[in-house]
């Protein structure tokens, strides 16, 4: 949760895509950063799926899908490169 506020501090193209669709950039953001920090997703991914749909904010169930597809994909390229120590 705190990944995805802070993507929306550092997103600098913020206002020039709708609202949903930053939403969703900032989730996938989010399943990227944790994936990187080697975090499981799923708790974020459960808590997503509670927010209802809104005007500023896309349905629960499909920002979790998307957070989770960035988190799996982000594990996939950090994979081979684990630190030895
Ligand atoms: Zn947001």
């Amino acid at each position: 949760m705190l990944a995805h506020e802070w993507f929306h501090f550092l997103d600098t193209a913020r206002g020039t895509r709708s609202l949903h669709e930053e939403e969703l950039k900032a989730d996938a953001f989010a399943g990227r950063l944790l994936a990187r920090l080697k975090f499981p997703a799923q708790h974020f991914a459960e808590l997503l799926r509670e927010y209802p749909q809104s005007r500023t904010h896309p349905g629960g169930e499909l920002r979790a899908r998307t957070m989770l597809s960035a988190h799996l994909e982000e594990q996939g390229k950090v994979g081979g490169v684990s630190p030895a120590n």
